[in-house]
This record gives structure tokens, C-alpha cells and sequence, in this order.
């Protein structure tokens, strides 16, 4: 909850330097609030869920940091035993819908939550199955807020390309038809494994949202 409110009130600080900054501009001349708040890049913030090797989150914060221009490690929260799935009785597999659950209380409007971890995540009755193991899931096509896990990625690379997906659709994107996209529908695959680019669609989109893709 920290950081939640720590994140409100930069927000209120940076609305309060704009008005501050155009307060010597005439009434005619002044932006719309709404026109002003378009301008704010959100800050993408990267928590760790449970146990993560240091070289895992340099790795994402770097990679990261190559392609958007504001984020940060915001910090570090515990699994909740509340979010097992009751499924797996021989495995710890957490439900990555009730992970997104936790990190949306993070959410406000000038930041972007992304939940990095290295834990089994999965969702119950998807796909026709009791449970499922998954790479990453968002929380909703545009509501910033995503949660992506390295159990199952092979590498580095391939971390960063779920982390990429999943904030994809954080920031508004569906699944994409180019089968050459790394926005297509996973349907249970690893579509990673053959593509780590987006196509010109969605890399206007997202470049639209500021990402350098
Ligand atoms: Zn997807
Ligand atoms: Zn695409």
C-alpha cells in the first residue's frame, strides 16, 4: 500500500508542476486538463513476486529500459499462500488472475504494474482444462496491469518477449492474426520461440504508447 500511495502523490506533484508551469499562460492559452494529462508518460513499475535472482530483474530492467523511457524496480511483495491453485496438490502453481488481483492495488493512473516472478503461474479452467501452466497473463486488454513468470520461458530473451506481450496488451493491444507477430495468441504454445518482433500494426501502437520497438 506504500507504494501506492507514494505513486498517488508523485502523481498529484507532477499534475501540480503542470499547472504550475502553464500558470503564466493566459486562460485562452491554456490545454485542457485532459490534453495536459495525455502528455504524461506512465512510469512502468516492476514488481518481484516472491523469490527472484538479482540477475533476473537487472535482466528485465535493463532490456526494459532499452525500449521505454520510464521504469523502475517499485518493489518486492510476497506470494500469497491465498492465490495457490486448490488444483495441484503435488505442485505450488499460483493463479496468475489472483496475482494481477494484488498487483492492481499498486495500479494508479501515471503508472503501468507489471508482476515479475519466478514461480509457476497457471490459470484454473481455461482452455477446456482443469488447470493450466501459462508464461504471463494481463489483467484486462488495457488496463495496465500484467503479471509474467520464468518458469517456463527458456531464457533471457524469451522472458523479456512474455514480458513484452503481456504489457502489450496492458497498454490496450488483442492477439494479433500475423503469425510472425509476438502478439499472436500463444493457443498453449511458445510462439516465443520463433519471433521476438512486432509487426507494423502493433508496433505503431505501441510506439504510440511511447515503447521503442
Ligand atoms: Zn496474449
Ligand atoms: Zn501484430
Amino acid at each position: 500500500m506504500i507504494y501506492k500511495m507514494k505513486s498517488r502523490n508523485l502523481g498529484i506533484l507532477l499534475l501540480s508542476a503542470l499547472f504550475a508551469l502553464t500558470g503564466c499562460s493566459s486562460k485562452s492559452d491554456a490545454p485542457a486538463p485532459s490534453a495536459q494529462q495525455k502528455t504524461v508518460v506512465p512510469t512502468v513499475c516492476v514488481y518481484t513476486l516472491g523469490k527472484v535472482r538479482n540477475d533476473l530483474q537487472r535482466a528485465m530492467m535493463d532490456s526494459l529500459r532499452a525500449h521505454y523511457p520510464k521504469c523502475r524496480l517499485a518493489g518486492h511483495l510476497p506470494l500469497p499462500d491465498s492465490a495457490l491453485t486448490t488444483k495441484r496438490n503435488d505442485h505450488r502453481r499460483y493463479r496468475a488472475d489472483l496475482l494481477n488481483k494484488v498487483l492492481v492495488r499498486y495500479k494508479s493512473d501515471t503508472t503501468i504494474v507489471v508482476g515479475l516472478t519466478q514461480a509457476d503461474i497457471g490459470l484454473d479452467n481455461f482452455r477446456g482444462r482443469p488447470h493450466s501452466g501459462i508464461m504471463g497473463l494481463a489483467n484486462g486488454i488495457g488496463t495496465g496491469v500484467a503479471v509474467f513468470s520464468s518458469y517456463r520461458p527458456r531464457g533471457n530473451g524469451q522472458l523479456f518477449s512474455v514480458m513484452l506481450h503481456e504489457l502489450g496488451h496492458a497498454q490496450g493491444l488483442r492477439h494479433c492474426p500475423d503469425t510472425k507477430c509476438m502478439m499472436q495468441n500463444a493457443n498453449g504454445g511458445n510462439p516465443f520461440s520463433k519471433t521476438n518482433v512486432f509487426c507494423e500494426k502493433c508496433k505503431k501502437f505501441m510506439a504510440s504508447k511511447h515503447w521503442r520497438l
